[in-house]
């Protein structure tokens, strides 16, 4: 058992306590939605869709969309991703079929003069798909929507440096992206072996370059700690490597291992994976050397250089938590596109059928791939601005908020406060008569504070669990 406590890690903004991260971190939802997916039910319709959609073009917000390319050309054993990894190119083909026909469907429901400011390729590997096949999808995007071509857009695509070269990235340039994000991961040759992702430095390093000179505002990477064989001092040149090449942001994720739920994680043999305190030095030496290095901790995984949109979206109150993690844009409606995507329009959550075999038998007989989702209510929104300010901004004031909202907040919220006491004896929050403020301690344990405004959780359950370790 780890025992030492109150490392403070004053330059970072975070106190790395380490009892309390055993005690209360690695549980609960992410809140990349609140409510969150394990709330959304088949009640929810291809009409209630329509409906809501139609009904948003009175607010003329502009648009967010996201579109997921599930396909991939080998195996990481680490994923939990839905992805299918297949060199059928038919397969291909006819995923690309059905979604230029549910982009059609999507496109028909909203007013034209909605632009789309923030566009967001995922997966899987967008990448997986060749010059044409991306120029053509683009191309369909294009036709179907109004894409918004200034400065203001963020067309940003998650790119598998193993399927580009410079020249590819350059063509992801003329198609109009200007984000790029690159799953790196690690890399020590040793971890990429027992993860099956190999790629070097110096490709990785060549692409970077090709994305600046073609004149990327953004670049991002993907780290994952806790793989099999790291250690402190492996990853530790793996982050020396990154901070050479400046990526804007960099998000750095535990890996999970979950073999019963992940087939692909069985290929990991679980006495390579690090021990529960080396996993703690990893994320404890990489909050130290990225915030030494001038990075600045966003919160949960995410960490941005100071001229970053993310950390000028802290400071002008345009952060927000989305399926992306932290992103800018708050006030789009998200429209996704392909198998297991989730829409967020005005009050309601629709996910898209999660196999491919549904999602195309669907758009093939003429419906909406829709198949499950929730329509919020008052409470739900309440409650999604509280966790939002929370985990986006560490503090919430109870008149400002609850003028924002027409409530009293002390009264709505009464039970919740007195629930905010253990973790205030604990030093996670600050609860005054004015509102709550995260301490450095409680920015690593967004997810335990936000959950006290859950009311899908069981709170008895929760206040049980920290009351034992108090
Ligand atoms: S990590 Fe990315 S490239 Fe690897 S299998 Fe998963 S989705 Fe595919």
């Amino acid at each position: 058992m780890i025992t030492d406590t109150d490392q403070s890690q004053g330059h970072t903004g975070v106190c790395f306590d380490t009892d309390l991260i055993v005690r209360y971190g690695g549980r609960g939802p992410r809140y990349t939605s609140y409510p969150t997916a394990l709330q959304f039910s088949d009640s929810v319709t291809e009409d209630d869709y329509k409906r809501h959609a139609i009904a948003s073009n009175d607010s003329d917000v502009p648009l967010s969309l996201y579109v997921h390319i599930p396909f991939c050309h080998s195996l990481c054993y680490y994923c939990g991703c839905n992805k299918i990894v297949t060199h059928n190119q038919a397969r291909v083909d006819r995923y690309l079929e059905m979604l230029y026909r549910e982009i059609d469907m999507q496109a028909a429901l909203f007013d034209r003069s909605r632009k789309i400011e923030q566009l967001h390729f995922g997966g899987g590997t967008p990448t997986y798909l060749d010059r044409d096949q991306l120029a053509d999808l683009m191309d369909h995007l294009r036709n179907a929507f109004n894409f918004d071509d200034s400065e203001n857009r963020e067309f940003s695509i998650e790119v598998d440096p193993r399927t580009v070269d410079a020249d590819r990235i350059r063509h992801l340039a003329e198609l109009g992206f200007n984000r790029l994000s690159l799953g790196i991961q690690d890399f020590d040759p040793g971890v990429q072996e027992a993860v099956n992702r190999a790629q070097t430095p110096d490709e990785v390093r060549t692409l970077v370059k090709s994305a600046v000179d073609s004149g990327f505002g953004s670049i991002s990477f993907d780290l994952i700690y806790g793989l099999p064989h790291q250690t402190v001092e492996s990853f530790n040149t793996t982050l020396d490597l990154v901070i050479t090449m400046k990526p804007d942001r960099l998000a750095v994720y535990n890996y999970a291992h979950l073999p019963q739920r992940f087939k692909g994680q069985r290929m990991i043999n679980a006495d390579d994976i690090p021990l529960p305190e080396t996993k703690l030095e990893l994320l404890r030496h990489t909050i130290d050397k990225l915030c030494d290095a001038g990075y600045v901790y966003i919160g949960m995984d995410h960490f941005a250089l100071p001229g970053d949109e993310l950390v000028e979206a802290r400071g002008n109150g345009t952060l927000q938590r989305n399926f992306q993690g932290y992103s800018t844009h708050r006030h789009c409606d998200l429209v996704s596109l392909g198998v297991s995507g989730i829409s967020h329009i005005g009050n309601l959550f629709a996910q898209n059928a999660i196999t491919t075999m549904e999602y195309e038998a669907l758009i093939e007989s003429g419906e909406m791939p829709i198949r499950k989702g929730i329509e919020v209510d008052d409470d739900d929104l309440l409650r999604a601005d509280v966790i939002q300010a929370l985990m986006c901004y560490d503090s919430l004031s109870f008149d400002d908020f609850g003028a924002g909202h027409g409530i009293d907040f002390r009264r709505y919220f009464a039970t919740e406060i007195k629930r905010l006491a253990p973790l205030a004896e604990d030093e996670l929050v600050e609860v005054s008569d004015s509102g709550v403020a995260i301490t450095q301690k409680g920015r690593l344990l967004l997810r335990s504070i936000a959950m006290v405004f859950d009311r899908y959780i069981d709170q008895a359950e929760n206040d049980n669990r920290f009351s034992k370790a108090i």
